[in-house]
């Protein structure tokens, strides 16, 4: 079955056309984002993979489908930039990888928050400047800290899990509680109590209509002055203009993204030659207590390979008319 890859890069090309072999899939890469643009590279592609920042909104989706396509497979676990109830009444299937690998993300989610801390990122400048003054570097115990959770699904789990391990309490917030967490002694508060008392907050649920902005002005007052954030879910959850204000006021005591609001205009591609027309993403890297990776989390070795196995065997399920395990749920089609 042919099937049109867009966003690809070699890396995606790497491990997917390792794994290919047994599914047998005609695999064609474009480099270009999806998009109602590019949608007609995809022309007579049953199946259409697309990746985090495409772009599947109605117009793109009804190009898909007037090309022939009636399968997406995301390669991420996200899909929030897909048109759900467009790809419905298109009768386009949507699939998705729903867990890679939880351990990239959450250990990535640790990382960022460890270097903010002990200021890993203004050592490391300043040692190969020769520079081994340590002023300005201090940091805090992570011992003892209180750490909110947001969104304990597969990522946060992990990420709760290995904050235990620091010996931090951990405040947990969702709809619904995890007997995982509930059971390594997280407590399930509501976002009052885990805004009000949390040291750092890290952000795990997905980006929908009720969590967008969750982060913001109002939410930001009602938080301990020099409160670390660590977002490596949605970039949508924090209002990045209030993010700024409250680092310049001192309310934020640290910021560490992997993701950004306005991230399709700038991730996955060196721009480093060019100017940077984003001001407020240049405003924000302007901090020494803002840590940006660009959506890198999810990028080992091992979420690799599961990310490709995954995708092929979606699309290889889609092919022999089995119901894909991995469908995002739509009212058409069958639940996961
Ligand atoms: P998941 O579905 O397993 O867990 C999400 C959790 O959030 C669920 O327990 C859900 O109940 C909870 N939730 C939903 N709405 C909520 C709300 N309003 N308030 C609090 N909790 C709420 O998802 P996951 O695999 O753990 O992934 C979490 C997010 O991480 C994804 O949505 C995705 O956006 C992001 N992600 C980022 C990367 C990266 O590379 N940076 C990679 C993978 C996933």
């Amino acid at each position: 079955m042919k099937v049109t890859l867009f966003s690809s890069k070699p890396y995606d090309e790497a491990f997917l056309k390792r794994l290919n072999p047994s599914f047998g899939h005609e695999l064609v890469f474009i480099e270009n984002r999806l998009n109602p643009q590019t949608a007609h590279f995809a022309y007579g592609s049953p199946a259409v993979c697309a990746f985090v920042n495409d772009v599947l909104d109605a117009a793109t989706l009804e190009k898909l489908a007037h090309g022939g396509t009636r399968f997406i497979a995301m390669r991420c676990a996200g899909y929030n930039n897909v048109d759900l109830a467009a790809a419905q009444s298109l009768g386009l299937q949507v699939a998705r990888v729903p867990a890679y690998s939880p351990f990239a993300v959450a250990e990535h989610a640790v990382a960022l928050f460890l270097s903010l801390n002990r200021h890993v990122h203004k050592a490391y400048n300043r040692v190969r400047d020769g520079n081994f003054s340590i002023d300005g570097l201090i940091g805090h115990d992570v011992h003892g800290m209180t750490i909110g959770v947001i969104g304990t699904g597969s990522i946060g789990r992990i990420f709760a899990r290995i904050m235990s391990g620091f010996g931090c309490e951990v405040l947990a917030c969702d709809v619904v509680q995890d007997p995982e967490c509930l059971s390594m002694g997280v407590r399930y508060v509501d976002l009052d109590e885990l805004f009000a008392r949390s040291h750092a907050i890290s952000l795990h649920c997905p980006l929908t209509p009720q969590t967008r902005h969750l982060i913001e002005e109002k939410t930001l007052t009602q938080m301990r002055d020099g409160i670390f954030i660590v977002n490596t879910s949605r970039g949508g959850l924090i209002d990045t203009e209030a993010a700024i204000a409250a680092i310049k006021n001192g309310k934020l005591g640290g910021l560490a993204l992997d993701v950004y609001e306005e991230e399709s205009e700038l991730f996955f591609e060196d721009r480093s030659i060019g100017i940077i027309q984003d001001d407020v993403f240049m405003r924000l890297t302007t901090f020494p207590n803002v840590l940006v990776t660009g959506h890198q989390a999810f990028f080992t070795h091992e979420a690799m390979e599961n990310i490709a196995n995954t995708t092929l065997g979606n699309l290889a399920d889609f092919e022999a008319g089995r119901i894909c395990p991995n469908l995002v749920k739509l009212k058409t089609q069958a639940p996961p």
